[in-house]
């Protein structure tokens, strides 16, 4: 059985040796939001375009200050302002954050360190050459590539490309991951279970942990525990890029997902992992195609998605895998699981004095959605080691929904 990096590692590998080209769209930068950009984009000119001040204040010649000497203001500078005149020695300037700072002036006094009566200023202190302006170009050069193909464009990098005048954008499309819940108790959500049914929440889930990965879910609704249902709709779900099945890949009679993607000729990497929950994850390729099973339990599905599948997602936008957001955290109360495997378990972590701890919450094993609607993390127990002292520190790994 393998470990969950090694399984992790097998689905990025096996992902990766597959990918071709996304194809790619043309995307206004108010809608590229989690989108991977298929192009570069170079800046327009310097940046800063002229030599910036960085605080309100006055313009000045460094030379020129001491603590306690004085200056004639003899004018001022907005931010916006067309300036080209030089600053006249032993004069000053009123100058404005984001203005630009003029020729013969080498640094801003802050306001707060000057005083003023009239038209003389009053400086504190001796001021640093330099001190408080960006340099013309210091950020990044004219003609200068500031995002590559294959980044993902968070708010930082649609607003760098928003800054240089890249107002639309080609991006990676995003892949299309169909969603299929297995399960003869599954109804619909929005029909009425009977007595002993229970409404599809794992394609919820699911679909919106794809929207979070950057993918397009497209859900299939549920097939019955019957060879003839499950080869119909999975035959449906190989037509998009990657095909997510929920149930169904235990050891029951009745698990019938591993057979039937067998006999339509599938290829496993892994059936088993050692984790719980999630130990029955099945990852293979079927027609060319990603397929995992996910285990039905609705925190089974959760956590081996984050797992297994996130990473694929990434590889087929046109990225990178991403690492797993793990940060340390020091356990608030000893805990004592079965060692063999690696145990996520819904906990929550608080930056008390900023410095992080991790209480595991009590919940019901992987059927209780509600404990990990109260989670911002799983608390990770590594498969060497079944019981932890209050104290210790621990890997969590956070939730990137709600942090
Ligand atoms: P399975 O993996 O098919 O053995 O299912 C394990 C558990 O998860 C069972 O209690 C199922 O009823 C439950 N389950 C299976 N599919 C779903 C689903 N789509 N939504 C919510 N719970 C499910
Ligand atoms: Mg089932």
């Amino acid at each position: 059985m393998l470990t969950f990096e090694e399984a992790r590692r097998k689905a990025i590998e096996e992902v990766g040796k597959r990918k071709g080209p996304r194809a790619t769209a043309v995307v206004s930068v108010w809608d590229a939001l989690g989108l991977v950009l298929a192009q570069e984009v170079k800046t327009d000119r310097e940046y800063p375009p002229f030599d910036r001040s960085t605080r309100d204040g006055y313009a000045v010649g460094s030379k020129k200050t001491a603590p306690g000497a004085q200056l004639r203001c003899v004018g001022e500078i907005k931010a916006g302002d067309t300036v080209r005149e030089t600053l006249s020695p032993g004069t000053c300037l009123q100058i404005m954050t984001g203005a630009a700072v003029p020729a013969g002036a080498d640094a801003i006094v802050m306001i707060e360190q000057t005083s003023r009566e009239g038209d003389l200023v009053r400086f504190e202190r001796a001021a640093q050459p330099g001190q408080n302006i960006v340099p013309r170009g210091s950020e990044a050069a004219a003609a200068q590539t500031i995002l590559t193909p294959g980044m993902r464009l968070g708010y930082a990098e649609l607003a760098l490309a928003a800054q240089v005048g890249a107002v639309r954008l080609h991006c990676a499309q995003r892949p299309r991951v169909a969603i299929l819940s297995t399960g003869d108790e599954v109804v619909l959500i929005d029909e009425t279970p009977g007595e002993f049914q229970i409404r599809n929440s794992n394609s919820v889930s699911l679909a919106a942990q794809v929207r979070i990965a950057g993918g397009e879910p497209v859900v299939l609704g549920n097939a019955a525990d019957r060879t003839e249902d499950l080869g119909e709709k999975i035959e449906r779900g190989l037509k998009e890029d990657a095909l997510l099945l929920s149930g169904g890949v235990s050891m029951g009679k009745y698990d019938l997902v591993e057979n039937v993607l067998k006999a339509m000729g599938a290829e496993f990497f892994f059936d088993a992992v050692a984790i719980r929950p999630g130990k029955p994850a099945v990852f293979g390729i079927c027609q060319g195609k990603p397929v995992f099973g996910l285990p039905g339990n609705p925190v089974s599905t959760m956590v081996t998605f984050e797992l297994f599948v996130a990473p694929a997602i990434d590889l087929l936008s046109g990225a990178e895998a991403r690492a797993l957001p793990f940060v340390e955290a020091r356990l608030a109360e000893a805990l004592n699981e079965k060692p063999g495997l690696a145990h996520f378990l819904p906990a929550r972590v608080e930056w008390r004095a900023r410095a992080p701890e991790v209480k595991a919450l009590k919940w019901q094993g992987s059927g209780d959605i509600a404990a990990l609607a109260k989670a911002n993390c799983f608390l990770v127990v590594p498969e060497d080691k079944g019981s932890i002292e209050a104290g210790e520190n621990v890997s969590v790994l956070m939730r990137k929904d709600v942090v």
